[in-house]
């Protein structure tokens, strides 16, 4: 055991260890590096570091990737991240937990093996025939994880869920902003998102099963789904678009205060107008396979149908995001948003 925590401390190769001998994160595992920062871990793809200061400033903060196991720019940036950070190279002020979603997913290289996972947050997992497959155990698990994580020590909470959409964008790098219920939207956290590159921002205005919104409503976390750009495999992405996001990335979790600043005219604010799902084997979307996302169309272009129903744009300016006709029956195959803009911010 001694030996391979020198290993891994070392190599800092916790990804590569958690998907080649997962076994060996089965029994929670707890060490202090030499500069100080405790590493905990209580699974394979799940680890935490305490930053030991004493500032009443530090922050708890989450970064997963990897809920879709294809999406591999945010794993590498993660696994990057979590390298440096075990070899000392990097030295947080905050205390951040690292999910690796889906370790299975990864080694196949597709989105889910049995089952979407970021549909099985806050309590899904167990709901219907109850945890059947390993996409639900493991949303258990990380649910787990983010809870024991935020309530462990007090200090404000931050929740980046980061992925790739399956489509190229309009917008190539953009943000669900989870429902809020009576919470205000946060201008610090559209400056943050902003220096990551993203500057389009889909305000969900209703409960979901996300990963993000589990983080926002149960544990009043800044929690956000951000989409980085364009799935690519292992190795194949180009980095340097995804450099933006790895810097703020990076001085969000080592500097004390970080706090860039953003013009809000300069985003694009959409909300959510339309949640189409698909309850028939033939539902049909109404535009080309590579359409993509943020696409807009006029009023009344039907957008999808299925026998018995057309759905169509209600106003100008509709459009589309995360269109997918293969999804199960009875879930969404397509939103429609509209351009908005925020009345009321929080700092
Ligand atoms: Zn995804």
């Amino acid at each position: 055991m001694q030996n391979f925590m020198q290993e891994l401390i070392e190599s800092g190769e916790f990804l590569t260890l958690s998907r080649r001998e997962p076994a060996l994160f089965e029994q929670p595992l707890q060490f202090d590096l030499s500069n100080g920062i405790g590493v905990q871990i209580s699974g394979p793809g799940i680890i935490s570091f305490s930053a030991q200061t004493n500032s009443e400033h530090t922050k708890r903060i989450v970064l997963s990737c990897g809920v879709h196991g294809n999406e591999t720019a945010p794993i590498e940036i993660c696994d990057d991240l979590v390298k440096r950070i075990l070899t000392g190279t990097l030295v947080l002020s905050h205390d951040v937990l690292f999910l690796f979603g889906n370790l299975p997913a990864m080694d196949i290289a597709e989105r889910f093996v049995e089952e979407n996972m970021n549909r099985l947050f806050s309590g899904a997992h167990s709901k219907g025939e109850g945890l059947v497959n390993q996409e639900r155990v493991r949303a258990k698990q990380l649910e787990e994880a983010v809870a024991s994580f935020f309530e462990a020590a007090d200090g404000e909470r931050y929740h980046y869920d980061l992925h790739t959409a399956i489509r190229a964008s309009k917008n190539e790098k953009f943000a669900v902003y989870p429902y809020l219920h009576d919470r205000v939207h946060s201008e610090g956290q559209l400056a943050f998102l902003s220096a990551c590159g993203v500057k389009t921002i889909l305000l969900s205005e209703s409960p979901t099963t996300t990963f993000s919104y589990f983080s926002s409503h149960l544990f009043n976390a800044h929690a956000f789904t951000v989409e980085l750009g364009k799935v690519r495999p292992f190795g194949q992405n180009d980095m340097r678009r995804f450099e933006d996001a790895k810097q703020a990335i990076t001085q969000l979790i080592t500097q004390e205060n970080y706090a860039p600043s953003v013009d809000i005219r300069e985003l694009d604010i959409y909300r959510v107008n339309q949640v189409i799902n698909r309850n028939e084997e033939a539902f049909k979307l109404h535009f080309d396979d590579d359409t993509p996302n943020f696409t807009d169309y006029p009023k009344g272009t039907v957008l999808a149908s299925e026998p018995g129903t057309d759905y169509v744009a209600e106003q100008d300016g509709e459009a589309i995001v995360f269109p997918n006709a293969k999804v199960a029956i009875g879930q969404r195959a397509l939103l429609t948003v509209v351009p908005t803009t925020l009345e009321k911010l929080d700092v």
